[in-house]
């Protein structure tokens, strides 16, 4: 019940063009259950084993979206279904989901991380970075994944200036790229603790777990 209460009250916090993702990585079956009981479909894991456990044992109209930093060679244990990849920083992970893609017949689409936190620790391509790939020919030669858009994660701070600043850079850049790039459409920012600042500054994808699902026991 506690977890249905707490989709619903970011549903009504959230416009009609955002979509929630439901961060349920480390957390049980049932409490997924639970959340898609409630209606939710989209589901956000960080490891590739986790999440297609989960995949094999829940409904299949499920989207799953994996949200962590990727080992390309796990890449091949999901993707026969994966819906969206967010965090791609290097090219060659697009590389090795493109390989994977085409083996089942299927074109992915994929967020390419940008690096916007201050912190050092955080990973993500710069700005730079992003532009070049996707103009690059190699890029153009990746018949089977389809770059939708941008993922960004902000420092971890309440510093409500420095995340707005965070958020709005990613934003102008998305919407520069948006006009020669038509396949741009998704932006996905914002997490427990920044989704309403993150939607104010543009995003259209939030990502949302301990919110949903109560804190977790142990780190990400
Ligand atoms: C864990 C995680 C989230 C969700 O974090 P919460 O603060 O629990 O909402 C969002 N995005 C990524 C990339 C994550 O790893």
């Amino acid at each position: 019940m506690e977890i249905q209460k707490k989709i619903q009250d970011i549903k009504k916090l959230i416009p009609d063009n955002v979509s929630l993702v439901a961060v349920s990585k480390t957390k049980p079956i049932e409490d997924l259950q639970e959340a898609y009981d409630a209606g939710q479909r989209i589901f956000g894991e960080n490891k590739i084993q986790e999440m297609v456990e989960k995949y094999d044992a829940l409904p299949k109209d499920i989207k799953w979206h994996m949200i962590g930093h990727l080992q390309s060679n796990k890449v091949k244990y999901m993707a026969h279904f994966v819906d969206l990849i967010h965090g791609i920083d290097r090219f060659k992970t697009l590389k090795e989901i493109n390989k994977q893609a085409k083996k089942n017949n299927r074109i992915i689409n994929c967020l390419l991380q940008a690096k916007i936190a201050k912190e050092e620790t955080k990973f993500g391509l710069s700005f730079e970075e992003i532009s070049s790939i996707l103009e690059s020919e190699e890029f153009a030669e990746l018949q089977n994944i389809n770059i939708v858009g941008f993922m960004g994660m902000a420092t971890f701070t309440d510093d409500k200036n420095q995340l707005t600043e965070e958020f709005t850079a990613l934003k102008n850049f998305f919407d520069a790229l948006k006009s020669k790039h038509s396949n741009l459409e998704i932006l996905s920012m914002g997490m427990s603790g920044d989704y309403e600042l993150a939607i104010e500054n543009g995003s259209t994808m939030i990502r949302v777990g301990s919110a949903i699902f109560g804190n977790r026991n142990y780190k990400p």
